[in-house]
């Protein structure tokens, strides 16, 4: 099991009234959502609603304004908490794939493992070949990030954060930068994580894959969660205006 004490009960993340002004522009306004442990969550809605905002502030990469947010049990809000070794349980995947450049893949998949978690050398990498296989990846060990395309660069990304061990993984747009050949391969490795049980919050374009794959959809709009249900309803049958008139431009 993980190093760290997990509470085995509740929500796998809880927001509750979270809002976020940069200065003046108000940008969350009021957020309650969660993560049931072992669902994956899809967040839908045009650009500038506050989709990025929302799932920055859930590993405090943006300090909340107002609002609670508990993953796993524990209150990142608390003052008192210590944040970085929350983080840790935390895994990221951005749009654009923020490899280190400079380092081959087995390394990029180990630095975190060895700084942060303070693992041993033979540890970090068996998990680290361990989590490249998961992704597809296995062969290349010894790439460097330049050599690799796009999708394969994002499924290395994705490998990273799962060496981690994270309680869950928070993507945001993680196919909008990749060429429409290469989004299949990384949206099936998301697939196959949400099948292993992966708890997974997840902003994304790609409706096909949130009807499919998400148990919930969460619809945002100017700052406030407009709509919440079963994927299925909110996509395919969505009762709010608003949800109607995004679908009817993005399916
Ligand atoms: P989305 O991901 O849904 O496109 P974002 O969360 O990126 O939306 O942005 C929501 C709003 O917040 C936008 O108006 C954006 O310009 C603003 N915003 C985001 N980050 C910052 C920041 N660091 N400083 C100022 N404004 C920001
Ligand atoms: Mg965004």
């Amino acid at each position: 099991m993980s190093e760290a004490a997990v509470v085995e009960t509740g929500p796998a993340v809880e927001i509750v009234g979270l809002k976020k002004s940069f200065g003046p522009l108000e940008v969350l306004k009021g957020i309650d959502a969660r993560v049931e442990r072992g669902d994956v969550v899809c967040v839908i809605g045009p650009s500038g609603s506050g989709k990025s905002t929302l799932l920055r502030c859930v590993n405090l990469l943006e300090e909340p304004t107002a609002g609670r947010i508990v993953v796993n049990g524990t209150e990142l809000t608390d003052p008192d908490v210590d944040i970085d070794a929350a983080r840790t349980r935390i895994g990221m995947v951005f749009q654009g794939f923020n490899l280190f450049s400079h380092l081959n893949v087995l390394n990029n998949l180990m630095v975190a493992q060895r700084k942060v978690l303070k693992r041993d050398q033979k540890t970090a990498q068996e998990v680290a070949l361990r989590n490249l296989e998961r992704v597809g990846l296995g062969e290349k060990v010894n790439a460097m990030p330049a050599q690799l395309s796009g999708g394969q660069q994002q499924r290395v990304a994705i490998a990273r954060a799962l060496s981690m061990d994270p309680d869950v993984m928070l993507f945001d747009e993680p196919t909008s930068a990749l060429d429409p050949e290469l989004v299949g391969d990384v949206l099936g490795v998301m697939r196959q994580l949400a099948d292993e049980g992966m708890t997974m919050l997840v902003v994304t374009h790609e409706m096909q894959f949130a009807r499919e794959v998400a148990d919930r959809v969460l619809f945002m709009d100017g700052g406030y969660v407009v709509e919440e249900g079963p994927a299925e309803q909110v996509i395919s049958a969505p009762r709010h205006e608003r949800t109607q008139s995004f679908l009817a431009r993005v399916l």
